[in-house]
This record gives C-alpha cells, sequence and structure tokens, in this order.
C-alpha cells in the first residue's frame, strides 16, 4: 500500500499539463490548459487541465479528475502503478507499507512503454488517415467506437519509423522499445521494425489493468512475413514440400480468433482462460487439403518430425502475447507446440465462440498469397 499522504504529496507535486500534456494538445488559456477531450474524441478544446487545482476536466462529457484519474482511464495503469509512474516522473520516491514486494515491480518501465504505444495505436485507428481501412473492417464486423474503445482497440499502421520516433520523442529508447515488444530487431546491426504493422492492434491487460502486450491479428489474410505456418502452406501450395511427417495441428482461421477475442472480453469470466482453436487435423490432411485448394497432388512421402514446424494458426496468433497471462488469456503457444490437438469447447460454451473449417483458412491464406504474388 501506498500511504495516503505520499500519495497526496504525488499529486500535488505532479506537473499535471505535462503528463496529460503527453496525450492531448494542450495550449495555455488564462491559468488553465486547453485541448480536445481524449475521452469523447472532442476536436474542440473543451477539456482543461488547471495546474492549480491538479485535476482536469471536460465541459462536454463532464469526464474529470486527478492526474492518476486521467492515466488509468486513458492508459489502463491501474491506481497504484498510476501513483507510481507519477511519482517516478517528479522523483519522488514511494515506500510502501505491507507491501508484498519491495521497490516497484521491474516490469513497470516496460508497462509504460506498452500502455503509451496502445495509446499511439488508438490514435492511429480514429484520427489517423491511415486508418480508414481499419475502420471499414470493425464497422464491418458491427464493432462501433464506443466497444472498441472499451477494449482499447488500436491500429498499427504498415509504415515502419512513425512508432518509433513517436515513441523516441516521448523519451523511451530503442532499447526499452525492443524490451517491451512494441519494436523487434531483427539481427545485430539492423534497424529495428515495429513488431505490428498494419494490422487491428488487441491490447491485454493483467488483473490489474496493465497492458501486458498484444495480441495482433492480420488484417484480411495478410500474412506479410510469412509465418511458420503460413511458409507451410505456401510450400505445400507450390508443391515444393514433397513429404509430410505424422503429427496433426488444429487449425483455425485468424478472423475467427479475431472474434474469440472481443467474445473473450465481452463475456469471458475474469481468472478464466479460453482456448481459441479451430478443428484438429492431421498433417496429412492438411496437405491434402492445400494441395486440393492449389490444384496440385498431395504429397507422399514422409519427413523427420524437426523437419516441419509444426505450428498451428492460432499457435501464431498466440505467440504474439508476451509476458504474463492477460486478465482474458489465450492457452496456447506451450501447449499447442507439445500437443497440437486442443479443444475449444469452453469457448464455445461459454463465449458462443465458433470457428470455420480449416479447409476455408488454407483457401483465404491461397488466395491472398496468390493476389500478394508469394504463389503463381
Ligand atoms: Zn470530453
Amino acid at each position: 500500500m501506498i500511504p495516503d499522504d505520499v500519495v497526496e504529496r504525488v499529486r500535488e507535486e505532479a506537473d499535471i499539463v505535462q503528463i496529460i500534456g503527453e496525450h492531448v494538445t494542450l495550449k495555455r488559456m488564462g491559468t488553465d490548459y486547453r485541448g480536445p477531450c481524449p475521452f469523447h474524441q472532442g476536436t474542440h478544446p473543451n477539456f482543461s487541465v488547471s495546474p492549480k487545482k491538479h485535476m482536469y476536466y471536460c465541459f462536454v462529457c463532464k469526464e474529470g479528475g486527478d492526474v492518476f484519474t486521467f492515466l488509468t482511464k486513458r492508459l489502463g495503469l491501474d491506481w497504484p502503478g498510476a501513483v507510481r509512474l507519477v511519482a517516478s516522473k517528479s522523483g519522488i520516491e514511494i515506500r510502501e507499507v505491507e507491501s508484498q514486494r519491495s521497490g516497484p515491480d521491474p516490469r513497470e518501465p516496460l508497462w509504460e512503454v506498452t500502455a503509451t504505444a496502445a495509446e499511439y495505436f488508438r490514435r492511429m485507428l480514429w484520427d489517423d488517415e491511415g486508418g480508414q481501412p481499419a475502420r471499414d473492417y470493425l464497422a464491418s464486423r458491427g464493432i462501433d467506437r464506443p466497444t472498441a474503445d472499451r477494449f482499447g482497440i488500436g491500429y498499427a499502421p504498415p509504415a515502419i519509423g512513425f512508432m518509433r520516433s513517436h515513441l523516441q520523442t516521448l523519451g523511451f529508447d530503442d532499447a526499452r522499445q525492443i524490451a517491451a515488444g512494441v519494436l523487434t530487431q531483427p539481427e545485430e546491426g539492423r534497424e529495428p521494425r515495429p513488431r505490428f504493422r498494419g494490422r487491428l492492434i488487441f491490447p491485454i491487460f493483467d488483473s490489474v489493468g496493465h497492458t501486458v502486450g498484444f495480441g495482433g491479428r492480420l488484417i484480411g489474410p495478410g500474412d506479410v512475413k510469412p509465418t511458420p505456418t503460413g511458409r507451410l502452406v505456401l510450400d505445400a501450395a507450390s508443391g515444393r514440400m514433397p513429404a509430410y511427417v505424422d503429427t496433426g495441428l488444429n487449425i483455425v482461421h485468424v478472423d475467427d480468433v479475431a472474434a474469440g477475442h472481443l467474445l473473450a472480453h465481452q463475456h469471458g469470466r475474469i481468472g478464466e482462460r479460453y482456448i481459441l482453436g479451430g478443428e484438429d487435423v492431421t498433417l496429412q490432411q492438411i496437405l491434402a487439403q492445400i494441395a486440393g485448394v492449389a490444384g496440385r497432388a498431395a504429397p507422399r512421402v514422409r519427413l523427420p518430425y524437426a523437419a516441419v514446424l509444426p505450428i498451428a494458426y492460432v499457435a501464431e496468433a498466440l505467440s504474439r502475447l508476451s509476458g504474463r497471462s492477460g486478465r482474458v488469456t489465450l492457452e496456447g503457444v506451450r501447449m499447442a507446440r507439445k500437443r497440437m490437438f486442443f479443444s475449444s469447447a469452453r469457448a464455445q460454451r461459454e463465449l458462443g465462440y465458433r470457428s470455420r473449417p480449416p479447409l476455408e483458412a488454407f483457401a483465404d491464406a491461397i488466395a491472398w498469397f496468390r493476389e500478394q504474388g508469394y504463389l503463381r
């Protein structure tokens, strides 16, 4: 617990204009500062920040509070996390009483990065011209703005440099962005790149509201890299994989996983885990289906187990989750690697989750690979 007098002191000494100013463009008006309200997405300067009262207030949507309220509502931090974040920005040391941990959680600097990145993705989705395809996509799935905001959905634009430099101007250097997982470094000496590009972003919160990771999905089939699973589909479709091992995978369409994320947010019980999978299929069946869609003969020879990367589509989607499991979390990567068959029965029962047949996932993936020139 952080003692009340310390909370009070942090509130008093915090530069509320500077901290809120990282998220809202504020201009001085008399003794206060004004800007567009981030809570009702206003365009007029109805959002007021008072350094004297240490409060903010929106004259339109009546959203108001102190610097901690702002951070909890806007960045998804929990209350102590917001107090600690503001304290560290203000150079105030916090000694907690009867705390289970001594000192701040070592992951806090990373949460700050992911929370800021989440905010950036949200702005890209709603305020940026480039966010139009993502907005259209959400509209086509019947997801309106209030629903999307409730889940903190954002959009990572395809451009390479913007998020990185935006975070840099806020003081998060490359090393910290990489540690937080929002940037990746392909090899030593090469320019770091954003982990998420051209896809919707679903922030994943832990039990106290820290943004701990992201489950991202491509818009449309869109497997740009491609992923190991995409590579398998490509190889099989182009006849480059003449053999198979007798293993099995759980195959799920990425769109179903995305829909499952939303269902989990809407109907999931806190503390429960839901597997968003598809159908269990043997690799032999998979290769036969892909060959059928691609118009080729199915492969016949067996390969040593390790020659194939047996990672299901779902594992690919799940492996993007980093750090600790989320509040509404998906079980998967480890499990999918060991036993590649698993059941989504709980998600079906409790969330109303449904997945389409694997054949449709293969057909969509192959059609997309063809369109993009990966495959003739
Ligand atoms: Zn407002």
